[in-house]
């Protein structure tokens, strides 16, 4: 579904991704984790159009994407859930979901996942009616990821969903992004919690300064070694 083929990428004289090739296939959860700083955020911008490549091609259904504008992907749905659940704050719960669907126009079909998002989130059914900026951390994140199902993704993009959120929380949001991908859409995860989306995860690769380091099955990374050693606090 989503080929990356030795990417470069820079900010100005800043090479933050060197030679990047992943792959993910249609229907896989796919991680890709690494420490602060390490290049995580970059590839999901460049992958959603926010950043050109230098170098390098990036296929999705065999079309290229690379450098395209970002709106050009997101309506091939490839869906991108920034860093730092940017919901909109002073806008209600339900405005925020509605803005997901804003390039839709099958009503029928937005009302009835409106209602999933509900089912999946019911915190946001009781909440709908409240200024996003008021919920909790946890709160704006399952916005975010509702707003995100809203726009009907084939590939979701998700960058850090566990950040600064309660262990139990974490737990919750795992699950939910687990049932999305077995009701049909493909995933990247971008985690730091590597312990956490390589247990949710089919396949993964390891970044470290800008560059692929390691890949592989999830579970094979999880008992790897360099894996424990540096990413699952020597678990
Ligand atoms: P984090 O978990 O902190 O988001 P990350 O793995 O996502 O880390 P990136 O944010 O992709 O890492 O950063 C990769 C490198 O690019 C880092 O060295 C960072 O300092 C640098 N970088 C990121 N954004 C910019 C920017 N706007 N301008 C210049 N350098 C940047």
């Amino acid at each position: 579904m989503l080929k990356v083929n030795n990417i470069d990428v820079y900010y100005g004289n800043i090479h933050a991704l060197k030679n990047v090739s992943l792959e993910v296939n249609e229907g896989e959860i796919v991680t890709l984790i690494g420490a602060n700083g390490a290049g995580k955020t970059t590839l999901l911008k460049t992958l959603s159009g926010l950043l050109k490549p230098k170098h390098g091609t990036i296929l999705y259904n065999k079309q290229q994407i690379g450098g395209k504008p970002a709106q050009t992907i997101v309506k091939n749905g490839v869906i991108h859930v920034p860093e730092g659940r940017r919901v909109f704050a002073n806008m209600t719960v339900e405005e925020n979901l509605d803005l997901g669907a804003y390039l839709r126009k099958d009503r029928d079909g937005m009302k009835k996942d409106l209602n999933h998002v509900f089912e999946l989130f019911p915190i946001l059914k009781e909440r709908r009616k409240q200024l996003a900026g008021t919920l909790s951390g946890g709160e704006q994140q399952m916005l975010a990821i509702g707003r995100a199902i809203m726009s009907k993704p084939k590939l979701l993009l998700l960058d850090e969903p566990s950040m600064g959120l309660a262990p139990l929380i974490v737990q919750q949001i795992f699950e939910i992004i687990q049932s999305i991908n077995k009701e049909g859409t493909t995933i990247l995860l971008v985690e730091q919690n590597a312990h956490m989306a390589l247990s949710i995860a089919d396949r993964a690769y390891v970044i470290e300064t800008g560059k692929i380091v390691l890949s592989g099955k999830a579970k094979e990374l999880q008992e790897s070694e360099e894996v424990k050693a540096a990413y699952l606090g020597g678990i």
